[in-house]
This record gives structure tokens, sequence and C-alpha cells, in this order.
């Protein structure tokens, strides 16, 4: 019998029996561990090489909450995505990514694979029509989010998944947004997924880390180049991010539901242009979401009427969100892409990608909805 993921974040990949009985895993704060006479050095436990007991506890339970086979936990999720990049990809090879992706993974495509005689295309995730246009014969992979920010696009990730493997290309998806609460992207049969965990799977805005997600042979070899390059994460945090994991579908629960009715609130103030969220009907993929994903996750963004001016008044009224990038977190924030993740494009880049001066993204935490929709209402009133 398989219990529900309710009941793996909770249970799964414990250890068995429990050390000395602790109820919760110990932290084992220890760099290396001894080994009873000659070894193989493959066996030997050390910090850096991703085998001490907080990192593999945690690797199989996060294996376990998406049904892949291994996980690897990271310093980062930049250090998942780049051990994964550099592990998949050789010089001459050519990879395919989503054309609107998060900003670091962005810039890890387009300043570091380049150097390494590593080719790019972006592809349009909602248009099959334009992966056969940009497939070469030493395309590698293809890489894409579920949810992509700032503009809540779901990307078509069954199809994606398929035409990778009918063209025997790795596919990879980085599933921050939704967490395994929401989505499994082994159901719908991709390689690997990434997370940075320091968003929902930790969730409370205290530390960084990165999980990579896949069969145990690609993971093994993804362990190998994230053991050369470092990013390892240390067994304390290892423990913050383990008792995290223990709340994560309470709290995206809870997050789908605050994000969901704080949307439709939103999308009834005639102050509001415009409201994005994959649960809303009025979402461009809201039928493709409500297939796909169990729960339309936490994310959300509004464009106000009056465009700048606007949005700055919003910002100076609205009193219980917090005034700060990044997502995920027990506490609600909010930003202005235009001055912080998107702050590095130019305004006509900007609008290109339909990032406008009135755009407030919105991460929801999980406070008492009554109190979220009244602060919003009375900053929109102002
Ligand atoms: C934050 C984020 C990352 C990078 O993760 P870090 O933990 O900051 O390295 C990657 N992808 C997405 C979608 C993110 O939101």
């Amino acid at each position: 019998m398989v219990d529900r993921i309710e009941t793996r974040v909770v249970h799964a990949g414990e250890p068995e029996p429990r050390i000395e009985g602790s109820v919760r895993m110990p932290i084992f704060q220890s760099a290396m561990f001894e080994y009873s006479g000659e070894t193989e050095s493959e066996t030997l436990a050390y910090i850096r090489l991703n085998n001490t007991p907080n990192q593999t506890v945690l690797g199989r339970k996060l294996a376990d909450l998406e049904g892949g086979d291994a996980a690897l936990v990271c310093a980062s999720g930049m250090s998942a995505i780049s051990s994964t990049l550099f592990t998949l990809l050789a010089p001459g090879d050519h990879l395919m990514v989503q054309d609107c992706l998060y900003g670091g993974t962005h810039d890890l495509l387009t300043r570091d694979l380049p150097r390494l005689g590593i080719e790019l295309s972006r592809i349009d995730s909602s248009d099959p029509g334009s992966w056969e246009a940009a497939l070469r014969p030493q395309t590698k992979a293809i890489y894409v989010e579920t949810i992509s920010n700032p503009l809540m696009h779901v990307c078509e990730l069954e199809a994606i998944a398929e035409f990778a493997r009918s063209r025997g290309l790795v596919s990879l998806v980085d599933n921050t947004f939704a967490s395994p609460i929401n989505f499994r992207p082994f159901e719908w049969g991709f390689d690997v997924s990434l997370h940075s965990a320091t968003k929902y799977l930790n969730g409370h805005s205290d530390i960084v880390a990165g999980v990579v997600i896949g069969s145990a042979e690609q993971v093994e070899q993804i362990r190998h180049t994230a053991n050369r390059f470092g990013g390892t994460l240390d067994p304390h945090t290892c423990f913050l991010l383990h008792r995290g994991l223990a709340t994560l579908a309470l709290r995206v629960g809870r997050q789908n539901s605050n994000a969901l009715a704080l949307a439709r609130f939103l999308e009834q103030n005639p102050a509001v242009a415009r409201v994005s969220y994959p649960g809303l009907e009025s979402h461009p993929q809201h039928a493709l979401a409500s297939r796909l994903l169990d729960g339309f996750g936490g994310m959300l963004n509004v464009e106000l009427e009056g465009g700048l001016e606007s949005a700055r008044a919003f910002m100076r009224r609205i009193r219980i969100p917090v005034k700060a990038p990044s997502l995920g977190g027990v506490e609600s924030l909010v930003t202005r892409p235009a001055t912080t993740s998107h702050a590095g494009m130019s305004p006509e880049e900007r609008a290109r990608a339909g990032i406008g001066d009135g755009l407030i993204r919105i991460s929801v935490g999980i406070e008492a909805i009554e109190d979220l929709t009244a602060d919003f209402g009375q900053a929109l009133a102002g």
C-alpha cells in the first residue's frame, strides 16, 4: 500500500530503525566518518561527497515525494541546476530551453554554456511546432519550468516530456513553483526534476538549498559532478530543510487556497487591470493547468490600472505582506519585478516580455485569508 503524499512528507525515507530511538533525524555534524580497515574511496563518507547521513536521508525522502528513484540535495537551487547541466552536456551539444526562465538559470545558460561550446535554442513551450523547428542532430536535452516567473505561464508539460522521449532527448523541469504537492514530473514522463528548496520545500525563508531528482544512475553521475564543484549542503541546513518538509503538504495546501481566494478577490477590484493565476478561468492555460496540477500554487501577479504611480502607491499602503523578493515562505511577499528580479532588462524588453511597470508579483503565505483580502482591498482603494 502506498501512503498519500501528506503522510509521506512526514514519514517517507526516515531511518529504520530510528537512530538511538530519536524521533527526529539527529544532526551528524561531522565532516568525515571513521571506517574500519581498508576500504574503497567510493565508500568514504565526507560532507562534500554528499554521502553523510543527513544528506542521504533527505535524498530518500525527496525522491519518494516526487516518485523518482534517487535525489541529491545541493547547496542551492543554482548548484542543483548547474551540476545537472554540466553533467548532461558536453562541448558541441545543443540544448532547447523555454523562452522565459528564472533569471539565475537564464544567466547560467547565456553566460556559462556558450563559453563551453554548448549551443542553445529558445522555444515557445506552448507551441509544439517551434520544438520540431529547433531540433538539431546535436540536441541533447530540453529544459522547462512548471510555471514560469513572473507571468505564470503553464508549460505544455506532458507534450514536452513526450516530445523529448520520442526524439531521444533528456527532459528536465524546474518544479520549484509547483512543489511535489501540486505537480510530480515523473508521473508525466520527465527524466529529471530540479528544485530551489529555498522556496516551498523548506518554506520558512531561512535557508538556501537545492534538489535534483531522477534515475539512480543519473543522480549518481550528477553527484560526482556536484562533488567536484563542491556545492554541498551542510548537515545543519539539511536538518532545517528536513524539518520544513514535514509541513510541506499543510503549507502548500493553504497557499493554494489562499492564492485562489486572493486571485478571485483581486479580479473583482476595479483598480486591477489583470490578474495572472492559473487557477482563474481567465488564465490562458487554465484548462491545461487543471489537468496537470493538483493545485495552482501560491504565486500570482496583478497589473494595476494606472501603471507605475498606482504600483508605487500600492506598495506604500500594503501592510501585511513583506516587500521582499523570493517566494514560497509562510509569510506573504510582494515585489515589483520591474524594479527587482527584472530590473536588468530595458523597459522595451520588459514591455515585450509582458512585464509592465504596474506589475506586482505576490507570493501568498499562510496568513488568514480575511486579513489578506482586507489589506489588499485597503491598499488598492488608496
Ligand atoms: C529561486 C529559484 C531558483 C534558484 O534557486 P536558489 O536556491 O536561489 O539557488 C531556480 N529556479 C527557480 C524557479 C527559482 O524560483
